[in-house]
């Protein structure tokens, strides 16, 4: 049966407002209008059929001068484990040096997406 969503592309400043019918059983995009180039449409296959996010947060880190230090998803991870993402970083606590690209947390989830930190702290 085929479900109709408008769903914002994200991809560039344009911020195409995507008109979308999909068959959700058949995983098919049926009909896009609006995207103003064919990125679009995979962004519209994706955000509907398999959406995903960047996890960003922060952890402690025994520092001199810093309390916490960020860390990201080195890539998305689906949406429907973002909580589960996060409840794993909460448990990581550093210590000092660490740089922009430690993996802090490999295959997170079991996801196959490493956490890594994003602020360099030396001491
Ligand atoms: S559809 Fe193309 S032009 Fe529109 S926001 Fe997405 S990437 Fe940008």
């Amino acid at each position: 049966m085929a479900e109709y969503r408008e769903i914002t592309c994200i991809l560039c400043p344009n911020a195409c407002q995507l008109k979308v019918r999909f068959d959700r059983d058949k995983k098919e995009i049926l009909e896009l209008e609006d995207a103003r180039c064919k990125r679009g449409a995979k962004y519209a296959q994706e955000e509907i059929f398999d959406p995903r996010r960047s996890v960003m947060t922060v952890v402690p880190i025994e520092s001199k001068s810093w309390k916490v230090t960020s860390v990201l998803t080195a890539e998305p991870v689906p949406k429907d484990r973002i909580h589960d993402v996060y409840n794993e970083i909460s448990k990581v606590r550093l210590k000092p040096p660490v740089k922009t690209g430690d993996v802090v947390i490999h295959d997170v989830c079991g996801l196959g997406v490493d956490v890594i930190v994003t602020r360099s702290v030396k001491e």
